[in-house]
C-alpha cells in the first residue's frame, strides 16, 4: 500500500490544495494531509482552526464533486517531514507545482528530504490551470481588502476569512 503525504501549512486550505488532494487520492492508496505544527510561517488561523477547515473542505469537495474521500486523512506533524513519513507504509511526498517560481524552492526541498531519508521520493502534481494563480497568501490578501474570492475556497473557509477581517460573525 502506497501512502501519499501532502504537507503544508494550510492557512487556510483552498480549492488549489483540494484539487491536488483528490487527484493524489485517485493515484495512491491513501493520502494524508500533513499539517505542519512548527511552520516558521506566521499563520492567520490557529492549528485547531486550520484542522477544522481542512476537514470541512475535504467533506465539501467530496460532496460537491461526488468523489469519495474515504482514503483521505488529516494528521499533524512536528519536526522533520522526512522522519514523520516513515510512520507510513511506502510513503511518497506530494507537492503541487504552480509556476516556475514554485520549482526552485520545491526542488531544493525535495532533494533535502531525500538527503535526510533516501527512501522517500517527492511526486509533483502540476496545478490545475484554474487554480494555478491561487495561494493561501493571495486569498488572505484579497479577503483583507474585501475582494472577490468566493469561488477559490470552500464555504466555511470563506465565512471564517470574512469573520476574521470584519471582526464579526457572518
Ligand atoms: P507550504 O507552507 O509548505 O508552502 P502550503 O499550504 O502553502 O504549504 O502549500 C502546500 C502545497 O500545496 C505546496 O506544494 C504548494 O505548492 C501546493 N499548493 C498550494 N496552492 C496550490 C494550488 N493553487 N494549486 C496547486 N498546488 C498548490
Amino acid at each position: 500500500m502506497t501512502t501519499a503525504i501532502y504537507p503544508g501549512s494550510y492557512d487556510p486550505i483552498t480549492y488549489g490544495h483540494l484539487n491536488i488532494t483528490f487527484r493524489a487520492a485517485s493515484l495512491f492508496d491513501k493520502v494524508i494531509l500533513a499539517l505542519a505544527i512548527n511552520s516558521s510561517k506566521q499563520c492567520l488561523f490557529s492549528l485547531e482552526e486550520r484542522m477544522e477547515l481542512m476537514k470541512h473542505g475535504i467533506a465539501h469537495y467530496s460532496k460537491e464533486k461526488n468523489i469519495s474521500d474515504s482514503n483521505i486523512e488529516i494528521a499533524q506533524f512536528d519536526g522533520l517531514l522526512a522522519n514523520f513519513v516513515t510512520k507510513y507504509e511506502k510513503p511518497v511526498i506530494i507537492r503541487g507545482l504552480r509556476a516556475v517560481t514554485d520549482f526552485e524552492s520545491e526542488y531544493q526541498m525535495a532533494l533535502m528530504n531525500r538527503y535526510q531519508n533516501y527512501q522517500v521520493d517527492t511526486v509533483f502534481l502540476i496545478a490545475s490551470l484554474r487554480y494555478s494563480f491561487l495561494s493561501s497568501s493571495i486569498v488572505k490578501e484579497i479577503a483583507r481588502h474585501n475582494g472577490n474570492y468566493k469561488k477559490l475556497v470552500p464555504p466555511a473557509v470563506y465565512d471564517r476569512l470574512w469573520e476574521k477581517f470584519n471582526n464579526r460573525t457572518k
